[in-house]
């Protein structure tokens, strides 16, 4: 079975959403990556590092879903990494609130050994150094490795971003992140500045607005799903790039027509994920459920034009 690693946040979220607050949840990039990519049917195995305040019951539920946990350090007598974020009415902007490292302040990422050979590696948010240190540690270079990051390291720690960058093959990004990071309005601008710091792919995702996938002089877009109720966005982009590489490891097939596929996957999964308060909707949701939205996906995109 095909093998994709996954480093990232475990973490408590708490989040204000015009339609409620929540104390203390389950949250973090690798939490939601790995959800997303629990679909597909491959060895997953999640590295992170929690503190012992963690409940085992989150810790349960990675593993009723077939993510390898052994990565997932515990810290005795840690505090887990905190986030919290308030979106404001249009639902597609956030401030941060808090941003606790706790744990993740010293955190050394140990790859299981058993996943040293993983084909993808999926590099969620987390410190530059710390996504370096788990390529370092694949025995060979995968066949593909995804970076998402986001503004909080390219404040903090940009020059890092750029060392990881030059080794990656696609990045994640979402628009006001691109513009960010190259100082360009256009996207199309950015997408090109980002392919010479080093990915060869970049997806841009524009929350509500979809996802545009470039390559090259090639672009795809996909718009996201009209939905009826979005409730809280909070792991929408982590859950994309789930389902994107979860995707492309079943399939073992990276080329750009393929990642098209995988971009719809990403983008339904994440439709799902919004529906409800943090990671409640992914937990629960059914194959069958995918499928359906995915035959919508393809009804809401084509159509048949006569070109004269
Ligand atoms: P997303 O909405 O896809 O950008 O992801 C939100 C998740 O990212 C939340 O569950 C947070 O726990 C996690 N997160 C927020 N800030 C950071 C950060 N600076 N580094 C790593 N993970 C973070």
């Amino acid at each position: 079975m095909s093998k994709l690693v996954i480093v990232g946040t475990v973490a408590f979220d708490a989040i204000e959403t015009p339609f409620g607050k929540t104390d203390k949840i389950l949250g973090g990039a690798a939490t939601f990556i790995g959800l997303a990519a629990a679909h597909f049917d491959i060895d997953i195995a999640a590295v992170s590092v929690v503190g012992s305040d963690f409940p085992q019951e989150y810790l349960d539920l990675l593993s009723r879903k077939n993510i390898d946990i052994s990565g997932i350090e515990i810290v005795k007598n840690g505090k887990t990494f905190f986030w919290s974020g308030k979106y404001h009415n249009d639902m597609n902007s956030r401030d941060t609130l808090v941003t606790e490292l706790n744990t993740l302040a010293n955190f050394n990422p140990v790859v299981p050994k058993h996943y040293r050979d993983a084909n993808i590696v999926v590099l969620g948010n987390l410190h530059p150094i710390v996504q370096l240190s788990v390529l370092d540690q694949m025995l060979n270079k995968p066949k593909l490795v995804v970076l998402d990051t986001m503004n909080f390291w390219m404040d903090s720690a940009l020059e890092d971003l750029h060392q990881v960058m030059k080794r990656v093959d696609v990045i994640t990004i979402n628009d006001e992140e691109a513009r960010q990071l190259t100082g360009e309005y256009s996207l199309v601008v950015a997408a090109r500045k980002i392919h010479a710091m080093g990915p060869k792919y970049v997806v841009i995702k524009k929350g509500e607005h979809g996802a545009l996938l470039f390559h090259n002089e090639h672009v795809f877009y996909a718009p996201a799903l009209p939905l009826e109720e979005v409730f809280d966005p909070t792991g929408a982009g982590d859950t994309f790039a789930g389902g994107f590489a979860g995707y492309l490891s079943k399939t073992g097939d990276i080329s750009f027509e393929n990642m098209k596929n995988a971009v719809i996957y990403g983008s339904t999964l994440a439709s799902f994920c919004v529906e409800k308060f943090g990671t409640l909707r992914m937990e629960h949701l059914k194959n069958e459920e995918i499928h359906k939205r995915l035959l919508q996906f393809k009804q809401l995109t084509q159509f048949e034009i006569k070109l004269g």
